[in-house]
Parts: C-alpha cells; structure tokens; sequence
C-alpha cells in the first residue's frame, strides 16, 4: 500500500488487538510520525505490530507550535494521528489538529476502525436510528443531573463514557430523571469479559450499588416513549402543583407521569420550575 503526505487519523482496537486493520497497520508503518497520546500506551501496540516508529506527544492542550510542526511534517509525509484506545477525536485529542490541518490546505484522511460507541450501540438492542453521544457526563452531581435533564427531552438514544465507580449514582440519577426508559450498560468490550445487561435504570443502580463494575464502560438510554402526550397541559401543571405540596420534585413527577401516560423527565424538568417559583 502506498499513502500520499498528509495527516491520517488511525483507529487503534479498543481492546481486542486483532481488531486493527490492514489499512491502520500499513499507514503506521509509512509514517514518519505518529502523533500519539501516550507513548507508553502506542509503544505496546508498535511494539506488538513489529513497528519501530518516531512518536510525538500530541493532545488538544499541545502548542500552536507543535501543532504547526506536525502539520509542516504532514505536507511532505505520512503524519498519522492515534489516541490510546478507539478513534481519535472521539472524546479523545485530535480536533484542533484536524482543524488546523484543513486550514492549512493539508490533506486529511481516515482510517477508521473501532469506537465504543458505535460498538456498545450496535449490539445493546436499542433504536440506533437517531443517536447522540455525548461523550462522558460532568463529575459533579448536580451538573450531572442538569446535564442529563437537558437531554432528556431528546427523541434519540443518548450514549455515554461511563466509569465504573460512577456508574451507580449516574444510574440512580437516570432513575430519578427518566423513569422507566430502557438503558443498557456494555462493559469490557472486545475483551475477555465483554458483556451488555439491560434493565431500568433503578434496576442496574441497585446491581451495580452492590459492586462497581470493573473495567471501561458505555452507558446507553433508549429514547423516549411516542406516549401521545394529549394530557391537557393546564390540568396537569395543575395536577403537579398539587401534587408538590407533599413530594419531592422526583417522586411528583414520576405520579404525574403515570396518572397522565407522559414523559417523566419532561414533568420533572416542569416540577423544578414551579418549585423554584
Ligand atoms: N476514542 C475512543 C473511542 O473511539 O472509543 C474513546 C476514548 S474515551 C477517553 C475512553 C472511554 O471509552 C472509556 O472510559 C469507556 O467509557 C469507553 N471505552 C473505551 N474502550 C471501551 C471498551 N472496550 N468497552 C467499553 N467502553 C469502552
């Protein structure tokens, strides 16, 4: 295979080593540089390809100079872009590369290739049809809750990076913000112990509460039910209200939602408001 000059972006496997491609491999092997994450991580993966290679540290805090320098490289050569797992950019560096590159004139190309997302959503058996990822969630509680109620009006299937030690309280405050939709939570995949469990939220919080789940994590939510929302919206902002007098924002919305077949994470958003009021 031979490769004109420009930056390539290289998916590396996400765990399982056969998965890199031919194309993947070859291109590393034309590069004069690989502009890499951690060298330690892409040393392991050379190493195991029988490859001797030029690595550069490379991520989106990188300089305008050393983002300059790999673009200058990328004019006369093979520059290929790898991150430590997956395909760069995807909630990994490379973005203001690429960016710069394409300013720049420089050719960009893909070798694509594995991804967590794409691989947790293709086997979680929900609608894959309308998606949005949105990378990992904030680590704080509240700005995970926020962030997760803004996005629940969306009629997608939401995916997420998950960690294990946060994988319970992010479920328990899924529970809370979106009911019963279905969620799946694929671990470990293309590895030894790959697996996908489906359930409720509530349901995975109280498994994963008794032990955090090891290992790398996506965390998946279907979309909202098509419920006909025909509800009359006075009657249940006035059902809410009352209902307010005596439960938590959660727990009214979750009454409300039922007595009217609506979407719980939409009342909760509602119930918050007249709270704040
Ligand atoms: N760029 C990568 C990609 O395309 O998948 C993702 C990089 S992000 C920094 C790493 C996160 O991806 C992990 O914390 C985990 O949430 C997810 N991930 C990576 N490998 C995974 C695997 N084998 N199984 C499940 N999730 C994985």
């Amino acid at each position: 295979m031979s490769f004109e000059s420009g930056l390539y972006v290289v998916a590396t496997p996400i765990g399982n080593l056969a998965d890199m491609s031919q194309r993947a491999i070859a291109v590393l092997d034309a590069a004069e540089i690989v502009a890499v994450e951690d060298s330690r991580v892409t040393g392991k993966l050379l190493h195991h390809l029988g490859l001797k290679k030029k690595m550069r540290r490379y991520n989106d805090h990188s300089s305008t100079n050393d983002r300059d320098s790999l673009i200058a490289a990328a004019r006369d050569g093979v520059v290929a872009l790898v991150s430590d797992a997956g395909t760069p950019l995807i909630s990994d560096p490379g973005y203001k590369l690429v960016r710069a590159a394409r300013e720049a004139g420089v050719p960009v190309y893909t070798i694509p290739g594995a991804s967590a997302v794409i691989a947790a959503l293709s086997i979680s058996g929900l609608p894959t049809d309308r998606f949005l990822f949105s990378g990992f969630l904030p680590n704080k509680a509240k700005a995970r809750a926020d962030a997760l109620l803004e996005l629940a009006p969306i009629k997608a299937t939401l995916v997420f990076y998950e960690s294990g030690p946060r994988l319970a309280a992010s479920l328990e405050t899924i529970s809370e913000i979106y009911g019963d939709r279905d969620v799946a939570v694929a671990r470990e995949l293309t590895k030894k112990f790959e697996e996908v469990v489906t359930g409720t939220a509530a349901e995975l919080a109280a498994r994963y509460a008794v032990q955090d789940p090891k290992g790398e994590i996506v965390l998946i939510i279907g979309p909202p039910s098509e419920d006909a929302a025909t509800a009359d919206a006075g009657d249940v902002d006035a059902a809410l209200r009352e209902a307010l007098q005596s439960m938590s924002a959660a727990k009214a919305a979750g009454a409300i939602a039922k007595k009217f077949g609506l979407e719980r994470a939409a009342l909760y958003a509602r119930a918050t408001e007249i709270k704040g009021q």
